[in-house]
């Protein structure tokens, strides 16, 4: 029960390092060795190995979906925000939180792209440029 709950503030909170996290679960809950039980978590978590700081060989960046309505933020590490990538984090998003109807979106070349367009129309979604 511990171990769902630490992953899920985890990957809900947004994948930041041991100490905001551990600032961030000391407000709300109290667990037995929690430092440890968050080092750990956050060692064994791939997002956060693939964006932390001294991993300079490779460079990701986060690129995130956030549900309008509930503010729910899903964080994909990329290296490239192209079209082929902003359709496979959509993809992933869709199997783990659903498909929504409508998305708002920002002018980006990857989001007027045919490629995207005719994603889109596959899926039966409606796009807003904002
Ligand atoms: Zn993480």
């Amino acid at each position: 029960m511990e171990d769902e709950l630490e992953w899920y503030a985890h990957t809900g909170y947004g994948h930041f390092g041991i100490k905001k996290y551990m600032s961030y679960m000391n407000k709300f809950y109290y667990f037995k060795k929690l430092g440890h039980k968050i080092a750990s978590l956050i060692r064994t978590c791939e997002t956060c190995q693939k964006v932390k700081e001294n991993n300079t060989h490779v460079k990701y960046r986060m690129y995130p979906i956030i549900q309008c309505w509930s503010k729910y933020v899903k964080l994909f590490p990329i290296k490239r925000a192209n079209t082929w990538t902003v359709i496979h984090c959509l993809q992933q998003y869709f199997l783990e939180v659903g498909k929504p109807k409508l998305f708002l979106m920002d002018n980006g070349p990857q989001f007027v792209s045919n490629k995207f367009r005719e994603f889109q129309a596959w899926e039966g979604i409606r796009q807003v440029l904002i």
